[in-house]
């Protein structure tokens, strides 16, 4: 064997335990990320109920603000409602007036009657909207009142939440900088084929080789794939789970 492919071979093997390595750092970056934003975007237990309240203290509000704008369509309706009919009570009446038979007479009553008993339920109608609307407006200015010195308590209650968002989010913009540096350092081939994997392997592509073993499926490593593995010339696959198999000294 001459020296000059012994270098040739050093040289690549050493290129595709690079590649590995970055893809394993790449792997451990884009988990590093998921487990981040869950955590980034996960209330702590302990503010949970604090948050509800006060979400809900605002939703109150909105909510309020939207039943009031209602109630006073509502009401304007109502009362077009009671002036028709008001109108109508005048006509009959005017009609009573004019009648010419008895009969004719006992039906124009029958008519006043009825609209008689639709103006009061109008009537009953346009004052219960009314209460309704004086009720809201009352609590809804008491609540608006409240809700600035509520939401700063509650702010400051969530003060060191958010401060930990703060520092995550810095942390995944240092690893977002890092998985785009990775991706763009690994060759395609191995970039394209360590992606499919992370997606059909639950975000477990490259899976370290522990006691001759994948780490990711326990199955034993053949020895002769262990010696590919180790000479660094080729990705080797675990026979079992099909994820790419990555040897390093401590680790194994
Ligand atoms: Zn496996």
């Amino acid at each position: 064997m001459s020296s000059d492919r012994d270098t040739l071979f050093l040289a690549r093997s050493r290129a595709l335990s690079t590649v590995l390595d970055q893809l394993f750092r790449l792997q451990d970056r884009v988990r590093f990320v998921q487990t981040r934003q869950r955590q980034r975007d996960t209330i702590p237990d302990e503010l949970v109920e604090v948050d509800r309240d006060h979400r809900e203290k605002v939703e109150a509000v909105s909510r309020i603000r939207q039943r009031l704008a209602a109630a006073q369509v509502e009401h304007r309706r109502a009362e077009a409602e009671l002036d028709d009919q008001r109108e109508k009570l005048k006509k009959y009446q005017g009609q009573l007036r004019n009648v010419q038979s008895s009969r004719e007479y006992s039906a124009v009553l029958n008519e006043i009657d009825g609209v008689e008993k639709l103006v009061r339920a109008t009537e009953e109608k346009v004052l219960s909207l009314e209460e309704e609307i004086e009720g809201g407006q009352k609590e809804l200015s008491e609540r608006e009142e409240r809700l600035p010195r509520e939401t700063e308590e509650h702010e400051e209650k969530l003060k060191d939440w958010r401060a930990e968002q703060q520092s995550i989010n810095q942390e995944l913009a240092a690893a977002e900088e890092e998985i785009r540096n990775l991706d763009a350092a690994i060759p395609p081939r191995e970039r394209a084929e360590f992606h499919r994997l992370l997606d059909r392997k639950s975000g477990l592509a490259v899976v370290r080789v522990v006691d001759k073993s994948c780490s990711a499926c326990h199955v034993k490593v053949r020895p002769a794939a262990l010696q590919i593995l180790k000479s660094g010339n080729e990705l080797v696959y675990c026979d079992s789970c099909k994820r790419i198999l990555y040897y390093d000294e401590q680790g194994s």
